[in-house]
Order: structure tokens, then sequence, then C-alpha cells
């Protein structure tokens, strides 16, 4: 039987990656239903391409455009943009596996719905884990999904870690993470202040998103994965650590109580931890090319106060210390963080305020005790009024 496959975000960095390793193996893998937010000719050519069951898009006028080119080209998908579109396609009957590859918060909802519906759940969306962390986790078991990260990192530690979840506990010392640095890794701290959104957007080792370049671009996105972490593998703060590993071919490590370290490398090519989550626990040919050991002059790591300046990013820290404040602190962190980003895009604050947005936002909220969806949204709105207001202070 072959699995069908639903993607959220299709139009995007992660959700193409996808579609590209699901064409590779027709045999194993159809797709249900594809969803977008606005990219209607994208979406069209991956309908013609797919055939999917339904697609989704995120407002009636790109649904209706969309709609009415899909009756043109004589396909029979279905086009949705209702409210509760993107739950219906994530927790659909016919839905063996789910790929949560939309950006931010937006894409909470329908991890929900997928993990209470018992799928197979790909998590590219790490602000939905971020943002969720316990409700995510309770929603995980109660609806007995199988929960498999995506992002490089985690994929890593998933893939260096013992098969069987209930040993983590007893084995792990420390989670350590690697990141690159970003494009300012070595770039004068006092110019941080004059980055332009496409010199934060230009990463040296990976084609992204705008939202999650910027995030590498100040660590922020270190930061969601740092949380991110601490929910798939069960460690607490202080067993999650960051080093920076500028190559990018080292994905991240576990090191275990003996002090062992196991890690997993590989191209920087999101094909590879995609077409494992696919797969699990068996491998799959992902498209992804083979490292080429004698190509490779140096595997380095550097301490995170690079070059003497820990000022450099000021954002890292945020991970423990919302880890460690009351539970909804890390949702709040993470709406302050896509309210910066936007604002840093559509160029109303510096890139060195993004910071400052974050900070103030989680010294004005007060975070409630979120228990459910409805709780998380809430306080996901509270935040982002609350970010929005420090950044109407400091927008030029
Ligand atoms: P992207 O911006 O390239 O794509 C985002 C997708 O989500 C698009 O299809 C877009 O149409 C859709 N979308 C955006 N806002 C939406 C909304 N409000 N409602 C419905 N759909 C919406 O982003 P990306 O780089 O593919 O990243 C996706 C997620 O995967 C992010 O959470 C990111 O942190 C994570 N991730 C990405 C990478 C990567 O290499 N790109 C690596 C690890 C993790
Ligand atoms: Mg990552």
């Amino acid at each position: 039987m072959k699995q069908r496959v639903t993607v959220l975000g299709s139009t995007g960095s992660i959700g193409t990656s996808t579609l590209d390793v699901v064409a590779r193996h027709p045999d194993r893998y159809e797709v249900f239903a594809l969803s977008a937010s606005t990219q209607v000719e994208l979406m069209l050519a991956q309908a013609v391409q797919f055939k999917p069951r339904y697609v989704v898009m995120a407002s009636e006028p790109h649904g209706r455009i969309l709609a009415e080119k899909i009756r043109i080209n004589g396909l029979e998908s279905n086009v949705l943009w209702s409210k509760d579109a993107l739950e219906i396609i994530a927790s659909h009957e016919s839905v063996d596996v789910v790929m949560a590859a939309i950006v931010g918060a937006a894409g909470l909802a329908p991890c929900l719905a997928a993990a209470k519906a018992g799928k197979r759940l790909l998590l590219a969306n790490k602000e939905a884990l971020v943002v969720g962390g316990d409700v995510f986790l309770r929603a995980v078991k109660k609806g007995g999904a199988t929960l498999l990260p995506i992002d490089s990192e985690h994929s890593a530690v998933f893939q260096s870690l013992p098969s069987d979840p209930a040993s983590w506990a007893h084995c792990i010392e420390k989670v350590i993470l690697t990141a690159s640095g970003g494009p300012f890794r070595t770039r004068d701290v006092g110019t941080l202040r004059d980055v332009t959104p496409e010199e934060a957007c230009a990463h040296p080792n990976w084609v992204m998103g705008q939202k999650i370049s910027v995030d590498s671009a100040t660590m922020m996105n270190k930061a969601l994965e740092v949380i991110e972490a601490r929910y798939l593998f069960g460690v607490s703060p202080e067993q999650l650590e960051v080093v920076i590993h500028p190559q990018s071919i080292i994905h991240s490590m576990v090191q275990f109580h003996d002090h062992s370290v196991v890690a997993q490398l590989g191209t920087p090519d999101m094909r590879g931890p995609i077409a494992y989550g696919l797969s699990w626990p068996e491998r799959i040919a992902s498209g992804a090319a083979a490292l080429d050991f004698s190509a490779i002059p140096a595997m380095t790591f550097e301490a995170l106060d690079v070059n003497g300046h820990p000022e450099r990013f000021p954002g890292l820290q945020l991970a423990w210390s919302a880890l460690r404040g009351p539970s909804g602190t890390c949702a709040v962190l993470n709406a302050a963080n896509e309210v910066a980003v936007a604002a840093f895009l559509g160029r109303r604050i510096r890139f060195d305020q993004i910071h400052r947005v974050n900070l103030e936002t989680l010294a004005t909220v007060t975070c409630s005790q979120p228990d459910c969806l409805e709780d998380l949204i809430a306080l996901d709105d509270v935040a982002r009024m609350a970010a929005n207001a420090v950044v109407g202070r400091i927008a030029r």
C-alpha cells in the first residue's frame, strides 16, 4: 500500500524539497493534499504533477483564482480555503503522513489536528512545537501519533540515539546542537545595526525561506531549536548545548554518560532528513549528494562567544531563560520573534532591534499557563500585540 501524504506549506523550501523526495518514490508515496499561502502558479504546477485530492490556499481570493485554473486545466483536485481546511487535510482518515512545513505559529492548529488523528507527523515547523510545548506532546501521546523531526539538527540527534525512546532518559548526558554561525559569524559586531534583509537572508550553507534565514542570522533559529530539542528528546535545559561548526557537515550530536559522542554527518541538503522522516526506520534515496571526505579541507568548531563577542548572538540565551520560565514563555518569545522578523524584513526596525523586541515583549506579557489550542492562540495574540507595540515605538 502506498503511503498517502499531506504537505502543509508545499510551495516553500521544505515543501518543494519534500515533493522532490516523494517524486523519486512513486511506488511508496502518493500526494493526498497540498497547501500554500499565496503562490497560486506554483500550486497549480504541483497539482498538475501530483494530482492531489485536495489543495488548500490560505485565503479566499487565492483559493478562487486557483479553483478557476484547476478547472481550466481539467484537474479534479478540490480547492479549499475555509478556516478549518488545514486541519481537515492534516487529520483526514485517508492520510498516513503529514509534512508540517508551514512557517510560524500558523502551523500549530493543523499540527495538533494531525497529532490527535494519530498520523506520522514530520515536523519541520519548529515554531509549532515551541508554541505548543506540553500541549503538543500530550496531543501526540493521546492520538498515538508518530512525531519525527525534520529540522536537520534534530534529525541528526534522532539518528544518533538508540531506537527505543524509553532508554533516552538513562543514556543521554548532553544533546549538542551544531550551528553554522550564519552569515554574520565573523562580521564586525559594530556593523550589525546596518544589516539589510538581503544580507540577512544570504545564508552561507543552506537555501531556506526568509523567516528561518533571518532567524539563522540572529541565532534565534538555534534558540528555537534548543526549545524544540527539549520537547523532542525530553532532556532538561542544562543538557542542551550549542557549538559553532561553520561547515555544517556534522548536523548535531549526542554525548552519552560514558562520554562517547555519536554524530550524524551529511551534505547540507534538507532532502536527507526529509527522506529519513518519510521512510523511518528504513532508508530511501533522498537526492542529496554524498559527502566527499577527500574534498573537505577541515571540520572546525568554535565556542559561542565568537571572536570574544558574546553580544553577537544575544538572542540565543533566551532559549534557556524561556525554558526555565512559566509555561507559555516560549510561546511569547516565538510570537515576539515572528513580529520582529516581519518588521525587520519590512524595513521597519533594524537587525539589532529584533532582540530588543523579543526582550521587551517577554518583559511585558504575563505568561498564562496554556492548556489547550485556544489558550495558546490567545497567548500568541496577546504577545503579538505587545510585540507590535514595541515595534511601533522603535520603528523608523
Ligand atoms: P518557506 O517560507 O519557504 O515556506 C513556508 C510555506 O508555508 C509556504 O508554502 C507558504 O505558502 C506557507 N505559509 C506561510 N505562511 C502561511 C500561513 N499563514 N498559512 C498557511 N500557509 C502558510 O519556509 P521554509 O524555509 O520551507 O520553512 C518551513 C518551516 O520549516 C519553518 O518552520 C522552518 O523553521 C522549518 N525549517 C526549514 C528549513 C529549511 O531548510 N528551509 C530547515 C529546518 C526547518
Ligand atoms: Mg535546523
